[in-house]
């Protein structure tokens, strides 16, 4: 079974060509390293000791897409590509809306014109919006996304699953996760964000390697538990591992299907300096400033279906998230760079 997984160089897709290559499965990646590097790509038939098919491409160009798919036989597609910084969409909406739809439905078309009939799709809990109680379940309703980026996951969603409805052939499956972190154990690959870090582990990572001063909490008067925001931190290989499962139920099941891949059990921003310092022996000086627009103050997943229906569960702790995210940025200061 060959499974294609667009944007596979980038954070979650190279950890996932692991898994599937550990699984069995052949893998072709394409991707416009746009957000990232070949390198991570040769690190994963090193992890792996198996060979990956890689196209450089963009995904929205049609052409190379029908190129991949008359060149290889593609079971089925796992689709991470786009783009994803929170605060670059509010920026650049037009980019974001025309990337992250134009990926979407440039896949499903080839897709349908050589026959392909599963996709496992990389959606995100801020689809769940504001509206929704915690811990959030899969058939709440959607909500009000607080950002571009948001939108281009909830539309998405919905481009999916109307696509599903209209073939009954067609498989889709919709992974929404929740915070992904940490590394592969071995740190040969992990994060490697561009620039300044919007998210939290890579920025207390680079603040323990130096690269940065000091970690700014986006705000302590919230009413959680300690001020400062709960989230749902996840071990990016368990994360990887859903995808093995989510790809199998997929081409074994038609119709539209969404899982929610989370451990379930929320930390604070305080809770994750913690536990990073425990792990790696480094103090990480942070200040508290204020909050980040369009933050929630905590919310984390009702993971019971993905256990029920896929049979996945989550393996690794917050001190292996730590303890990996530590190791690959220890052993590559400069990310892929070197
Ligand atoms: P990433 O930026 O590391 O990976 C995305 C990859 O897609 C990059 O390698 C980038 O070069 C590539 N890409 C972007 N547009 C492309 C295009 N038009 N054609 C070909 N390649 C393209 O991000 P990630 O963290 O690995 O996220 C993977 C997916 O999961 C994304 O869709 C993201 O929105 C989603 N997601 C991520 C998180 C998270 O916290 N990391 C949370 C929820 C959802
Ligand atoms: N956060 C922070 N400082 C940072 C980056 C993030 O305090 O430099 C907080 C942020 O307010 C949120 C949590 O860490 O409560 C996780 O943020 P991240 O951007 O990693 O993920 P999000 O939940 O926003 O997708």
């Amino acid at each position: 079974m060959t499974i294609l997984a667009t944007g596979g160089a980038g954070y979650i897709g190279s950890h996932a060509c692991v898994s599937l290559l550990e699984s069995g499965y052949d893998v072709v990646a394409v991707d416009d390293l746009s957000n990232s590097s070949a390198e991570a790509l040769r690190r994963v038939e090193k992890i792996t000791g198996r060979e990956l098919k890689f196209y450089e491409a963009d995904v929205c160009d049609r052409a190379a897409l029908e190129k991949i798919f008359r060149e290889q036989k593609i079971d089925g597609v796992i689709h991470f590509a786009g783009m994803k910084a929170v605060g670059e969409s509010v920026q650049k909406p037009l980019e974001y809306y025309r990337n992250n739809l134009d990926a979407t439905i440039t896949i499903l078309e080839v897709m349908r014109q050589f026959g392909c009939k599963a996709i496992v799709f990389s959606s995100s809990a801020t689809v769940y919006g504001s509206e929704n109680e915690y811990p959030y379940r899969e058939d709440m309703p959607k909500g009000t996304c607080s950002n571009p980026y948001g939108w281009t996951k909830s539309m998405s969603e919905q481009i999916l699953c109307d696509a599903a409805k209209a073939d009954s052939e067609l498989s889709v499956v919709l992974l929404r996760y929740f915070n992904p972190i940490g590394a592969h154990e071995s740190g040969l690959i992990g994060e490697d964000p561009k620039g300044i870090p919007n998210n939290l582990m890579p920025y207390i990572t680079q603040v323990a390697v130096g690269k940065r001063k000091e970690l700014t909490v986006f705000g302590g008067d919230y009413d959680t538990p300690d001020g400062t925001c709960r989230r749902d931190y996840i071990h990016v290989m368990d994360l990887a591992e859903g995808h093995v499962k989510a790809i199998k139920y997929a081409m074994e099941h038609a119709g539209a299907e969404v899982f929610n891949l989370g451990t379930g059990v929320p930390y604070s921003v305080l809770e994750i300096i913690k536990a990073f310092e425990d792990a790696s022996g480094i103090k990480i000086p942070y200040r508290i400033g204020a909050r980040r627009e369009g933050d929630l103050p905590e919310f984390w997943a009702d993971a019971s279906k993905a256990g029920n229906i896929l049979g996945w569960h989550t393996r690794r702790s917050l001190a292996d998230m730590c303890r990996d995210s530590w190791n690959w940025q220890k052993n590559n200061p400069k990310g892929y760079e070197e």
